[in-house]
């Protein structure tokens, strides 16, 4: 086989016929831009990479730059590329492609360079964010006259939990401020949506009602009027793990959601299904931090003796049957009987 225009000895490297050199005729299989800009948000440190922003270290960054700004013949397609960055400046890398071409039947190797200009902005995102950018407010408050610091904390990082998992699909989520104001806490969100969703998750989680106003707060630039929405999430006084009574007797809330709850009966540990509006109008005996550690003196069947916490007396608790009992169990007083609290 012999090269159709110069008679070259073919060996491997035969396209249509040609010699490589004959094919080529002077072309390159590859070619690089002299230069290409790189975006980088100042703020987040993400870069950008045609419309999204990514999170990734410098020189990965600089190398899928390069390997991006790679472009081949029509009639080639790149199998496989490495780069290799090198510094000129703190903004100016040189980086180095090597790339595996693929050419009618044959594999090719090529190299190339260009430079990659690193240009220091701030992306959308942040430019929200540092300009306090929001569309609504979460307002968390209690039933009671206070928020209590370890339902302000759980209910804040719940928030916060949901707007990173939801942030990771859409980057126009975030949360712009949480401010503990009196009686809770207000948090500041970029998205009305995201907002609503929010106060719809705290609304199932914790039995709380939700409210929502709008206030017009100007026009857009297209005559468009501007709304921020509020939305105030009122946690019921009880929460999971108090005891409540209920017909007449001590009840632990087992759990909350939209419609209502699950008590256990501190009397005979019977479960029951109670609707919000019944627990709404529970007198609450305890809450959970109040409830008060007794030392278990003895045990049998259905009963223990456990030191009552506050006069110290040995005192009698009925117990379910199938309950572990270790060297403490946890007690509520109520009109001056000692409960076990399962
Ligand atoms: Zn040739
Ligand atoms: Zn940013």
């Amino acid at each position: 086989m012999f090269c159709v225009k110069c008679g070259k000895d073919l060996e491997s490297e035969a396209v249509n016929g040609l010699c490589m050199d004959c094919y080529l005729n002077g072309r390159s299989l590859l070619h690089m831009p002299h230069h290409v800009d790189l975006e980088r948000c100042t703020n987040c440190e993400e870069y950008r990479f045609g419309d999204r922003w990514v999170s990734m270290g410098e020189e990965d960054a600089l190398e899928e730059t390069a390997l991006g700004a790679m472009e081949v013949l029509p009639d080639c397609s790149i199998e496989a590329a490495a780069a290799k960055a090198v510094a000129q400046d703190e903004r100016t890398f040189k980086v180095y492609v090597e790339a595996d071409i693929y050419v009618n039947g044959c594999m090719v190797t090529e190299t190339g360079d260009t430079i990659v200009r690193l240009k220091n902005t701030v992306c959308r995102k942040c430019s929200r964010q540092l300009g306090n950018y929001y569309e609504a407010t979460l307002q968390i408050r209690s039933g009671d006259k206070e928020l209590d610091d370890g339902l302000r904390d759980e209910t804040v990082r719940r928030v916060r939990d949901s707007v990173e998992i939801q942030s990771k699909n859409n980057r126009q989520l975030f949360i712009t401020s949480v401010k503990q104001v009196p009686g809770g806490v207000d948090i500041l969100l970029s998205n009305i949506s995201l907002a609503k969703g929010l106060a719809k998750e705290l609304a199932d989680a914790y039995g709380a009602d939700t409210k929502e106003s709008a206030s017009l707060v100007g026009m857009s630039s297209d005559g468009i009027d501007i709304y921020r929405l509020t939305y105030l999430v009122r946690l019921p006084a009880y929460h999971v793990g108090d005891i409540l009574e209920w017909n007449g007797s001590p009840c632990k809330l087992q759990s909350v959601g939209r419609n209502g709850g699950k008590i256990i009966s501190l009397t005979n540990f019977r479960e029951a299904s109670v609707r919000r509006s019944d627990l709404r109008s529970m007198r609450i005996v305890a809450k959970q931090d109040d409830l008060m550690e007794a030392v278990v003196l003895s045990k049998s069947g259905g009963e223990v003796q456990v030191m009552h916490p506050k006069t110290y007396a040995s005192t009698d608790l009925k117990v379910p049957d199938d309950a572990e009992i270790g060297d403490t169990v946890m007690t509520v007083q109520d009109d001056e009987v000692l409960y076990y609290v399962p």
